[in-house]
């Protein structure tokens, strides 16, 4: 996989990037963190694990994986992903289901569409797909 996408190194400037606890960043500790000083980009760590939630983020990717997620996670972590998409899939989560539509939808294989991996313009593409029907939603439930 791209080194850049499992946080191996900096996507802003391609150095290596240091492992550190979260405490530089917040003042107190939420475990750790992949960081270049340099860039002031960070990304934390799947719990337990060493592994990376996905590329280190400045600030403005930051923000824009903020709205993309405040979207998205309206759609993936409601029952309004099988109103958008009613296929039945088994044995899969709404949150899996969700990705699953997002993936085709952006034409970003499954296993790299995740938001953590995601650039500022696959953000701005999330809100723009996922706005209007989260938006659609809320005017049909007043
Ligand atoms: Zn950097």
């Amino acid at each position: 996989m791209n080194e850049i996408l499992i946080g191996k190194i900096c996507p802003y400037c391609g150095k290596p990037i240091e492992y550190v606890d979260s405490s530089v960043i917040y003042g107190r500790s939420y475990g750790m963190i992949y960081l270049c000083r340099d860039c002031r980009a960070y990304v934390g760590v799947h719990k337990g694990t060493d592994q990376a939630l996905g590329r280190l983020a400045n600030a403005e990717l930051r923000e824009a994986k903020k709205e993309a997620h405040f979207y998205f996670d309206q759609i993936a972590k409601t029952n309004l992903i099988n109103k958008i998409w009613k296929k039945h899939i088994p044995n899969t989560s709404n949150r899996n289901k969700a990705y699953l539509w997002l993936s085709n939808q952006l034409g970003i294989p499954r296993e790299l569409c995740h938001i953590g991996m995601f650039d500022v313009e696959d953000c701005k593409r999330v809100v723009e797909l996922c706005k209007p029907l989260v938006e659609v939603k809320l005017a049909m439930s007043i």
